[in-house]
């Protein structure tokens, strides 16, 4: 039986499927999940279809390759760009996102760990000076703005300076979608960069839940605005704008609500809603631009949707990495990942 949707598109999300190595309290036998092909996998019997299937040989460069480059080519030719990591918790969520943070800390030994975040930054950085080369004559400046967030529970918070909590959306007919009073730091080199992810992700929300005990219940958004100002022969100066985006999503496992009570009972609630909504978002874009059809989309159903509003519809260009675990224990998590993943599309 073949499920999914086959081949690549322009339109729409690009949906890779990437299936972390099996850990060492997995037995082997417990493995149930194969890729077949460059673009599918197989899960005791069932086939599914994606524009691209990692396994265990997938290298954090080859994510890179399948996601990175094209999102700062989108990024350099004034498109919006996101990446969303989603996945049940311990799939490989962060790992694919940031990278694990012995790679952050720029140990050389561990650079080819390095997540997408560092990959993406260092191209980026190396296209800009390509292009300011390249229109000299044009005098062609770039800057570039880092802010990085968290949504925990319906609120935000300023991961560059945490006592900024219960930050607001805002949407100005001139600037449009923004939080208000979010830290924005410039930077300029990848270890600028760098330094903004360590802050941010030292400063994380990790809550302990009777499951798991560094479960995460909460989005983390690292979003950059790249800024292209240039002379014409007249004198005039242009501004161009386009935003990366890359999300680490709080983990997919349906949260019981069994041990929870107040508080956790809500948050429980809002974290599912939040998943559920950035899916019908995704598949209502996917509709339209397969269809035309006008359709009313519902951005401020959540903080998430509302806050990447202008980075979802229109010309916006997303790819989804949908992470899961190879292990038999992880079943039912892992076909709710892959049902997700296929709606995507
Ligand atoms: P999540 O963020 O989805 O909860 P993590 O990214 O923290 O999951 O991954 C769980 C564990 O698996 C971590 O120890 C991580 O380093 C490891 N891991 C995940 N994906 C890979 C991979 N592709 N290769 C090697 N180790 C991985
Ligand atoms: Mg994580």
């Amino acid at each position: 039986q073949e499920n999914g949707v086959a081949g690549s598109s322009d339109t729409g999300v690009k949906v890779i499927v990437r299936m972390r190595p099996s850990s060492k309290n997995e037995e082997e036998g417990e493995i149930i999940l194969q890729k077949t092909s460059g673009d599918s996998l197989s899960i005791l019997g069932q086939r599914f279809t994606f524009d691209s299937v990692a396994d265990a040989a997938s290298t954090q460069a080859d994510i890179f390759q399948l996601v990175g480059a094209p999102l700062v080519e989108n990024c350099i030719a004034g498109f919006n760009s996101s990446v969303f990591a989603y996945g049940q918790t311990g799939s490989g969520k962060t790992y694919t996102i940031w990278g694990p943070s012995n790679a952050l800390l720029e140990d050389e030994s561990s650079s080819d760990q390095q997540g997408l975040t560092p990959r993406v930054f260092e191209r980026l950085f190396f296209r800009i000076t390509e292009e300011q080369n390249k229109h000299a004559d044009k005098q062609l400046m770039y800057q570039c703005r880092c802010s990085f967030l968290e949504i925990y529970n319906e609120q935000i918070t300023d991961l560059l300076d945490p006592a900024q909590r219960n930050l607001q959306i805002r949407e100005d007919t001139k600037t449009g979608v923004y939080v208000e009073n979010l830290t924005e730091e410039s930077v300029s080199s990848i270890k600028d960069v760098t330094k903004l992810l360590k802050k941010g992700l030292s400063n994380r929300r990790t809550g302990a839940t009777s499951i798991n005990m560094e479960s995460s219940r909460s989005h983390s958004v690292f979003t950059c605005v790249v800024e292209s100002r240039c002379k014409s022969k007249d004198g005039l100066s242009s501004l161009k704008t386009s935003r990366i985006n890359l999300v680490d999503l709080a983990g997919s496992e349906r949260q019981k609500s069994t041990g929870a009570a107040g508080e956790r009972l809500k948050e429980a609630g809002n974290i599912n809603r939040s998943l559920s909504q950035l899916g019908n978002l995704i598949n209502i874009l996917a509709e339209v631009s397969q269809t035309g059809k006008q359709r009313h989309i519902p951005y401020r159903d959540s903080k998430l949707t509302f806050l990447l509003q202008e980075s979802l519809g229109g010309n916006a260009k997303l790819a989804m990495v949908c992470a899961i675990s190879p292990s038999e224990s992880c079943k039912s998590e892992t076909f709710s990942t892959l049902r997700f993943a296929k709606r995507a599309k």
